[in-house]
C-alpha cells in the first residue's frame, strides 16, 4: 500500500485491482448501530456523527472502475477490527500449540479461548509436533483434549515436517480470513510452510521474530491460502485477558453456562465455594476436565491480584 493506493481482490473475478480511496470516503455518516462507532467516544454515540475512516486490510469495499483509476467508494461495516495485527473482518484464529517443546499447556489453551470469546473470534485449535511425543503421551493428551471437541471446538493434530495431518487442515481456510496465533517455538512458520509450500522462502517473513519487538513500518498483508486468506503477522502476542471483575470470567466458559442452571444460586453462582454448585460438583465427579476448573480458579486469583494493584 503506497499512500492512498490499495490493492483489492475483486470477489467476482478474483483478480487484483489497484485502487485509490475516494476523498469523501474519509467522512462517513455514522448512525448509532454502525460498527465504526467502536472508535468514537461514548458521548458521541448518541448522535449521528461524521468521522474519518481509511480502508484497512481485511475491509470489504465497493469500488468503481468506470474512471481511469478505480476508486473505493464505500467501506462495508466491520465484523471486527483488530489492532495487532492491524486487520478487519477476521473470521477465525488458528491457535497453534505444540505437544512438546514447549510443553502443551491447558492453562494457555483456556486463556486463549477466553480471549477468543472476548474478541468474538472463532478458534481453530492445532496441536503440532505430535511426532516428538510417544504414543502413550499423545493418547493421554488426545483424551483430555476430547473435552474441547465435545464443547464444539475444531481440533487438528499435525506433524508439519512430514506433512502429517496437513491435508485435513486445508479446508478450514475456504472463504475466510485467518490469523495465526501461538507461543514462540510451537512451529507456526513450519506449519505455514507445510500448508503453502508454493510460498517457499516468503514464509520466512511470517517468522516468530515478527511478533516481538522488531520495529517495522511495513503493512499487514494477506496471503491467499486454500480458498481464503491468512494474515502475514501472528496475532495475540500478549496473552492477557482484560477482565477486571472476577464475576465476569464465567461468561467466557461455554461449558459452564448450561451446567450453571443447576447451581443453587443459578446465575449468581461464582462456581467457587458456594454450596450446591453444579460446576464444582462436575469437577469433583470428574465429568469436567480437572484442568478446566483448576485454571478457572487460578484465573479468578489472577484477576483479584490485578485488582489489588489499583
Ligand atoms: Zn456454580
Amino acid at each position: 500500500m503506497i499512500s492512498n493506493q490499495y490493492t483489492l481482490i475483486d470477489l467476482e473475478t478474483k483478480e487484483e485491482v489497484v485502487a485509490a480511496a475516494r476523498g469523501k470516503l474519509r467522512f462517513m455518516k455514522l448512525d448509532e448501530k454502525s460498527s465504526f462507532n467502536k472508535i468514537v467516544t461514548m458521548k458521541s454515540k448518541k448522535d449521528i456523527k461524521t468521522i474519518q475512516i481509511s480502508p484497512k486490510v481485511g475491509d470489504y469495499v465497493y469500488y468503481d472502475d468506470a474512471e481511469d483509476i478505480p476508486m473505493i467508494m464505500e467501506i462495508m461495516p466491520r465484523e471486527n477490527d483488530l489492532e495487532r495485527p492491524d486487520v478487519a473482518n477476521v473470521d477465525q484464529v488458528l491457535l497453534v500449540f505444540s505437544a512438546i517443546k514447549p510443553d502443551f499447556s491447558f492453562n494457555l489453551l483456556d486463556k486463549f479461548l477466553i480471549i477468543m470469546s472476548q474478541e468474538r473470534l472463532k478458534p481453530v485449535i492445532v496441536i503440532s509436533k505430535i511426532d516428538l511425543v510417544d504414543d502413550k503421551t499423545l493418547n493421554i493428551l488426545k483424551d483430555q483434549l476430547q473435552y474441547y471437541v465435545n464443547m464444539g471446538h475444531e481440533l487438528y493434530y499435525v506433524n508439519s515436517k512430514q506433512r502429517i495431518g496437513i491435508d485435513t487442515l486445508t479446508h478450514v481456510f475456504q472463504d475466510k480470513i485467518t490469523v495465526l496465533a501461538g507461543q514462540t517455538g510451537v512451529g507456526k512458520s513450519t506449519l505455514l510452510n507445510a500448508l503453502m509450500p508454493e510460498l517457499g522462502l516468503k514464509t520466512q517473513e511470517i517468522s516468530e521474530a515478527l511478533g516481538r519487538g522488531k520495529h517495522t513500518t511495513r503493512h499487514t498483508e494477506l496471503y491467499y491460502i486454500h480458498g481464503g486468506y491468512i494474515v502475514d503477522t501472528p496475532g495475540f502476542s500478549k496473552i492477557e485477558f482484560h477482565i477486571f471483575r472476577p464475576e465476569e470470567l464465567k461468561q467466557y466458559y461455554q461449558d459452564f453456562s448450561e451446567l450453571s442452571e443447576q447451581c443453587k444460586f443459578k446465575s449468581n453462582c461464582m462456581h467457587l465455594l458456594e454450596p450446591g454448585c453444579a460446576i464444582k460438583h462436575a469437577y469433583e465427579t470428574k465429568e469436567m476436565l480437572a484442568s478446566r476448573y483448576e485454571n478457572y480458579m487460578s484465573f479468578i486469583e489472577e484477576i483479584k491480584a490485578q485488582k489489588e494493584k489499583y
